[in-house]
């Protein structure tokens, strides 16, 4: 019953006729529950009379009462603007009311009212052109408490979605059955849900607001948690596939170590221990191993899957690019197939007619690992004995993708790698059911890359350094944050920075270009010609972001870098460096940089540290958006911040752990209102999801 008034549509509420749900709409508001549980973004403190006097002297906002002592007319015609004259007995303020002539018979000379607004001192009177003004009853003072301010639209008024949510609160937030189960609000020492939506809409001071902030934040994390718990429960009670493997596929591991020209190093051996050790466990594998760019997790994934092999199952490899998925086949062709592992490649672009027996031999189980993108846990692939997946830079892919593989067959052990790294509040929070394995050393010999910054117009004396290591037998890349000519910006381009290098630049010197609308076949050809060396340097779009992986690259070029996030200039970055020789980073940046574009570049010239770059990403654009988990669709919080609220977290953690552990019972389906708004972003209800 209840559940079911406050999900009923805004339009219940008196004001809220078509064209505000419209726009309501647009801000992702269409229930009485969407509206009840929208953050304000901030709040204005009116609860303090501010005169007149006083806000012109500390250059504040007023927040009086008054009397309208006279109007005054200025400008002719359709220009012609209304002055309101107030005197609130400290002085008397003149509001200019551009547009709003009828203000005139609301407020007629004489009347008393509340204004509030910033004033100027202007042609030797004090001017507000920036103010509220209202109808003050006798005697009634300038205190209105503390405004909420919310998020508007185009053509949606501070007012109008002031008045609606203090209707939704009066009609439905004061009776707001509490929704965490017994006992935790008084043991975390919570308000009341129903008090805590009056504070968030009307609170009387600016700590109330806050409090309110803190249990909504808290009740997210709580619901969050127990999604988490659930998953890990569900996966926790399914038994792992562990066959017994043929004898002649032992030792497979061993022989990959030594066909290796270099050592593993302690951390690649480490990270490949816990992996194996989940691997004989009696539950299937769910486990994150993060490593800087270059750090060489492909190899720790290979093992994985030449144990996964050896016991006589069946691996696949997902990659978010065909660049990417094609490398890794390559790089597989090269150190597994030399060892009998028989290997496929399968992306969506495959042709039916090469597609079909390819799909045979998986089912059938002729193929030992399969190498590809997403296409490789579309509906018609059926896997013989799927026991493991990985999943490279797992950043780039949805929970839908997610839960599409692990449908598939029995339940596979699961291996998700990243570059980037996510702080461990944040891992917690997304992915409860994972454990985390880290590589935190290089490779040895690995020199730190030199990052340089250059301003717009000095890139030619990056040009020359280029030539130099060109020269040199080095490679380099150039990247762009358009691939063509666009009317809409001033940006260079791949295409045409292609040709003006290779024409005026280093003529006589061979380059390739690569952008993502190439046809493949082009993209592949071009990749091989610059691994090889024939092509000397490359101009292209990000995406060469993740992964490629050539070490006679010493020279990343990135122009227009401002216009890269701190993820993908890290990846950039990771291109070189990836041998013993020196590398370089050129950041050319124009001039007008945003005070985020700066802090991005001046992040990029302190540190290589891609811990260090995440956390700071994380404070210049906040939680919700690093690591692409703003796609992955589970998580929307509205209230909480993972990072700023880490204390909270680590309760509802604990919270959810014991409800789902000992008492589920304590969760009463009807009462969820916050998980279904939470849910309703997440296409997967928590029951399924994981499983
Ligand atoms: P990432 O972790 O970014 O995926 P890669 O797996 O692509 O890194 O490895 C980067 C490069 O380092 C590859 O060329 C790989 O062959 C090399 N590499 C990996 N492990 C070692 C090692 N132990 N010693 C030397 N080079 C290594
Ligand atoms: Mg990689």
């Amino acid at each position: 019953m209840y559940l079911r008034e406050l999900t009923q549509s805004v339009s219940v509420l008196k004001g809220a006729g078509p064209s505000v749900c419209a726009r309501l709409a647009r801000l992702g508001i269409y229930t009485v529950a969407d509206l009840l549980l929208r953050a304000p973004r901030g709040y204005e403190d009116r609860s303090r009379a501010v005169s007149f006097r006083e806000a012109i002297r500390a250059g504040g906002t007023a927040n009086t009462v008054g009397t309208v002592t006279d109007h005054d007319w200025f400008g002719y015609g359709r220009s012609r603007t209304l002055k309101i004259l107030v005197d609130d007995g400290t002085a008397t303020a003149a509001l200019v009311c551009f547009h709003r002539a009828f203000l005139a018979d609301r407020h007629p000379p004489g009347s008393r009212v509340r204004v509030t607004g910033s004033l100027a001192l202007r042609f030797n009177e004090l001017q507000s052109t920036s103010f509220e003004i209202e109808a003050a009853a006798e005697g009634q003072g300038p205190e209105a408490g503390v405004l909420p301010l919310y998020p508007l639209t185009d053509g949606l008024a501070q007012g109008t979605v002031r008045r609606l949510a203090a209707r939704a609160l009066a009609e439905y937030g004061r009776r707001t059955e509490d929704e965490l189960p017994p006992g935790i609000l008084e043991s975390r020492g919570l308000p009341r849900k129903a008090r805590a939506l009056e504070d968030l809409h009307a609170p009387a001071t600016p700590e109330a607001a806050e409090r309110a902030l803190r249990a909504l934040a808290y009740e997210e994390l709580f619901y969050l948690q127990i999604q988490v718990r659930r998953r890990a429960a569900a996966r926790a009670e399914r038994p792992a596939d562990r066959p017994a493997g043929p004898p002649e596929r032992r030792g497979l591991r061993d022989r990959l170590r030594e066909r290796l020209p270099f050592r593993l190093t302690g951390d690649q051996e480490r990270v490949a221990a816990e992996i194996a050790r989940d691997m004989e466990g009696p539950r299937p594998m769910a486990r994150l191993l993060q490593g800087d760019v270059g750090s060489g997790k492909t190899l720790v994934a290979f093992l994985a899957v030449l144990k996964a092999v050896e016991a006589g199952g069946q691996a696949a490899l997902m990659a978010p690019t065909e660049l990417l998925a094609r490398q890794h086949a390559q790089t597989a062709a090269r150190l597994l197939e030399p060892l009998g592992v028989r290997l496929a490649f399968l992306t969506g672009n495959l042709k039916d007619a090469s597609r079909r027996p390819l799909l045979a031999a998986l089912a059938a189980g002729d193929v030992d690992l399969v190498l590809g993108t997403h296409a490789l846990f579309s509906e018609d692939v059926e896997y013989r004995r799927l026991t493991l997946a990985v999943v490279d830079e797992q950043h780039r892919f949805g929970v839908l993708q997610r839960l599409a593989l692990s449908r598939k067959g029995g339940v596979p052990d699961l291996l998700m790698m990243t570059a980037t790294p996510i702080p461990r509040t944040l891992a917690l929070t997304v992915y409860g059911d994972l454990e985390v394995s880290t590589i935190r050393t290089m490779p040895p010999g690995r020199k730190p890359v030199v990052t340089h910054l250059a301003r717009q117009g000095n890139e030619t004396k990056v040009y020359e350094f280029v030539r130099r290591e060109l020269a040199a037998g080095r490679q380099a890349y150039f990247v762009y944050p358009l691939i063509a000519e666009s009317e809409a910006s001033e940006l260079k381009n791949a295409r045409e920075m292609a040709r003006r290098l290779s024409e005026e630049v280093y003529p006589g010197i061979p380059g390739g270009l690569i952008h993502s609308r190439l046809p493949d076949e082009e993209k592949r050809s071009t990749m091989e010609d610059f691994t090889r060396g024939d092509l000397r340097y490359l101009v292209a779009t990000s995406v060469v972001e993740v992964g490629v992986d050539v070490a006679a690259a010493t020279c990343m070029v990135v122009e227009h870098a401002e216009r890269f996030g701190l993820a993908a200039l890290h990846q950039l970055r990771g291109r070189v460096g990836r041998s013993d020789l020196q590398s370089y980073c050129f950041l050319v940046y124009s001039g007008n940089l945003s005070e985020e574009g700066k802090r991005r570049i001046r992040a990029m010239k302190e540190t290589t540290d891609g811990f260090a770059l995440a956390e700071e990403d994380l404070r210049i654009r906040g939680p919700g958006e690093i690591a692409g988990i703003a796609q992955s669709g589970s998580l929307r919080l509205s209230f909480a911040d993972p990072v700023r609220d880490a204390d909270l977290l680590e309760l509802a953690r604990e919270d959810a752990a014991g409800i789902v552990d000992r008492d589920p019972g304590l969760l009463q389906p009807e009462h969820r209102v916050i998980r279904e708004v939470l849910e309703r972003a997440n296409p997967f209800p928590a029951e399924t999801s994981g499983a």
